[in-house]
């Protein structure tokens, strides 16, 4: 079928977002998460001893108060933005995962001479690639996260996924632009620089096990949890599996207003990082009452002026700040003391 340009970028970008198996907002995977809610919801009536109804629980998954809210339209907005225009905009700000892969096997040869091949079988060597990488993606997301909560001017955008105040798997993409720009960055520079060391270790260009160009073991994460971190669904791990993944729970708790919870949960699928680093805060096995949201009742809430515009006037406001030497009291923002995690 012939296709005019602008149609067929529509129909490609479409696809890429809700085909591509490797996608984080793919059909599928976003099917599997809801098949995990109604059993997960289903399970619980059935230990309190009610019958499993196929509406009651749809209701449950899918609350009217959540799927209109005005925060969730935002959310909507930002998923429309970030498939159609971030690339188109923001495409040449970003590093490029291949080269920073190839800088660092050819500095590698450069120091330590010419790599041997590696006498491993070449699954073994992909699969081990393949988990470094993935370990580097958590680590680059873990650092990035943790800059965006203690850097006053970085927090000014980062604040954008946090002013939130109900939870949908869209809030994954209500990202402000120039926090995704520095965190593509961050990634490329340790996923891709990671990739080059394994090359040069194995003694050969190996790829990653991958989906539609993204990490397989991240591709299995976006299958199992990572669309119910934006959830209300409750769903916590506790003990060892605490210390090691980023449950649903773990991440809602990340949103919490609570400043108990402030700066703390900053890994996507890991807690690894977060338990090494000491912002882990395991969630309780029982549902915590939460509330969301940063400064819920200002009148630039859930605006496109509150949440992509006014970010830079206030982000110029935290530097100003920061060179004056001493915070003016004209602005009426939370300190960044008081930001949350
Ligand atoms: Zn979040
Ligand atoms: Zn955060």
């Amino acid at each position: 079928m012939d296709l005019s340009p602008g149609t067929s970028y529509f129909v490609g970008q479409l696809s890429k977002a809700f085909i591509a198996p490797g996608s984080n907002a793919s059909l599928a995977s976003l099917f599997c998460a809801f098949c995990i809610g109604f059993v997960v919801l289903g399970v619980r009536r059935r230990k309190k001893g009610r019958r499993i109804r196929v509406r009651p629980l749809l209701q449950a998954l899918f609350p009217k108060h959540i799927v209109f809210n005005r925060s969730s339209l935002v959310d909507a907005g930002y998923f429309y933005f970030y498939v159609f225009l971030f690339g188109i905009i923001f495409g040449w700000a970003l590093l490029s995962y291949d080269m920073l892969s190839r800088m660092a096997a050819d500095t590698l040869t450069a120091l330590f001479g010419p790599a041997r091949p590696t006498s491993l079988p070449a699954f073994v060597s992909r699969t081990l690639i393949t988990v470094m990488v993935f370990l580097a993606y958590e680590l680059g997301y873990w650092l990035n996260h943790y800059l965006s909560h203690r850097i006053p001017f970085l927090w000014e955008f980062h604040k954008v996924h946090h002013t939130a105040t109900v939870l949908t798997p869209l809030t994954n993409f209500r990202v402000h632009p120039v926090y995704m720009c520095i965190f593509f960055n961050i990634l490329a520079l340790f996923t891709g620089l990671t990739n080059g060391v394994g090359d040069y270790l194995f003694g050969q260009a190996t790829q990653p096990y991958g989906l539609s160009e993204t990490n397989i073991i991240l591709v299995a994460f976006i299958y199992l949890y990572v669309h119910l971190q934006h959830s209300q669904l409750w769903i916590s791990f506790t003990g060892w599996l605490g210390h090691l993944f980023m449950s649903p729970a773990h991440h809602q708790i990340h949103h919490s207003r609570n400043p108990v919870h402030f700066n703390k949960n900053l890994g996507s699928c890991l807690a690894v990082w977060d338990w090494l680093f000491g912002t882990l805060h395991i969630p309780s096995v029982a549902r915590e009452a939460l509330e969301f949201g940063v400064d819920p009742d200002r009148r630039d809430a859930h605006t496109l002026w509150g949440e992509l515009i006014a970010p830079f006037g206030h982000a110029a406001l935290r530097l100003k700040e920061r060179f004056a030497g001493r915070p003016r009291r004209s602005i009426s923002l939370p300190a960044p003391e008081r930001t949350r995690a």
